[in-house]
């Protein structure tokens, strides 16, 4: 039985099992230029820049030169890697030190929980508590807000109660996993967020420990998917991964049905059954994708199927549109950076327009639908809209 920590309080909240079953934690590439960038991060404030480059992976070092260092917290009022440990029957906190590299005390009981935070100082030049947690992203970004994230909140809590202080400033800094780019985002919380969270924390456990005596008693407990599967260490013994991929495997999922010939009998039972076959590929892609984040599938010939760092160039449209235009005139600008528009975009693009008018008119009743169809309108007289018929076969309401 084992609590998790407080980088690992997101998934345990969204999906209990993955703190109960057996866990193996295999580093993909992504993790590892995260893990490589805190590292160098904690370094250079004690052994400067060009010492911390040298303790990181060649292949990643480039990533962290390429970090702009001055918006990072590494001043001498800051504490790299500081751990803590809190106490959910007692509320009692403990500081655990510094770039202790994730290693807790083992003789835990089931009370406590253990958390790193990346930088933080108890007194800022405000005398404030200030706590940051880097994030280095690669493509996606499902990382929780500051006043929804779990160990930014643990951290907080942890450092409130130890100070007596009331309030702590928590933010990420995201930094990015292709360009070293950096953004940032912050809030405060007080003595509610921090008694609401404590709550949580409470329920968090009771939801593993149930789950643990589900699994002692030889029940399956319900497990939940999402985005927070990535990266789960319990992701080989996960039911929901390993019934999948079995079923894949031995053929249950019968895609050669597919090809079979469709009449009135039975269009209405293949169309249940696509939809079904259609979620149960969609999960089944998740499920093989969170598998091959940590193991890589040999495909033969030299290909595998498993996790890569990708690079993405982005070109800005404006400028290439500009650049061609100069160079090769308006035909080739026009054919390689097309325009193109929708109702959709069209009505989101004039929502500020919408908020604006209302609040310069205060008391008279203005509704978006009346600016989108008066735009609308200026556009076709213009002869800028059309209407083009076209079958379409979809789910719709029958009209009467
Ligand atoms: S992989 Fe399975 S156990 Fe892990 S979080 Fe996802 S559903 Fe839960």
């Amino acid at each position: 039985m084992s609590n998790p920590t407080a980088s690992s309080l997101y998934r345990a909240d969204r999906c209990p099992p993955s703190q109960a079953f057996p866990c193996v934690r295999i580093d993909s590439q992504v993790a590892m230029a995260g893990s490589a960038g805190h590292k160098f991060l904690e370094l250079v404030p004690s052994i400067g820049e060009e010492l911390a480059s040298e303790e990181i992976p060649e292949n990643l070092s480039e990533l962290c030169d390429q970090i702009d260092l001055s918006q990072i917290p590494l001043g001498e009022h800051f504490l790299q890697e500081a751990a803590w440990r809190y106490n959910v029957k007692t509320g009692v906190v403990e500081a655990l030190g510094c770039g202790n590299n994730r290693r807790y005390p083992e003789d835990l009981d089931n009370e406590w929980i253990c958390g790193t935070i990346d930088s933080m100082t108890l007194h800022n030049p405000d005398n404030q508590i200030e706590i940051w947690d880097y994030k280095f992203e690669c493509f996606d970004n499902h990382t929780p807000p500051p006043a929804e994230n779990l160990q930014l909140l643990f951290s907080a809590l942890c450092a409130t109660r130890y100070t007596m202080k009331n309030d702590a400033q928590i933010g990420l800094i995201h930094i990015s996993a292709v360009d070293g780019s950096i953004w940032k985002e912050s809030t405060t919380v007080g003595p509610v967020e921090l008694g609401a969270f404590d709550m949580k924390l409470k329920s968090i456990i009771a939801n593993i420990r149930q789950a643990e005596a589900e699994l002692a008693s030889g029940k399956t407990p319900d497990v939940f998917r999402g985005e927070w599967c990535r990266f789960c260490p319990a992701v080989s013994s996960c039911p929901a991964v390993i019934g999948l991929l079995r079923a894949a495997a031995s053929g249950q999922i019968n895609i050669a049905k597919l090809g079979e010939p469709v009449d009135a009998s039975c269009a209405l039972s293949a169309y249940e059954t696509l939809r079904q076959l259609d979620k149960a590929v969609g999960f089944a892609k998740e499920a093989l994708k969170a598998y091959a984040l940590n193991h890589r599938i040999k495909l033969g010939n030299g290909n595998e199927y498993g996790a890569r760092m990708a690079e993405k160039r982005i070109i800005n449209p404006d400028v290439a549109y500009g650049t061609l235009m100069d160079l090769y005139g308006a035909s080739v600008a026009q054919k390689a950076v097309p325009r193109s528009t929708s109702l959709t975009a069209i009505d989101s693009a004039l929502s500020e327009i919408w908020e604006k008018k209302k609040a310069a008119s205060p008391g008279v009743k203005i509704t978006k639908k009346s600016i989108t169809d008066a735009t609308l309108k200026t556009i076709e007289e213009l002869g800028g809209l059309s209407i083009e018929l076209s079958e379409r076969v979809d789910k719709h309401k029958v009209k009467d």
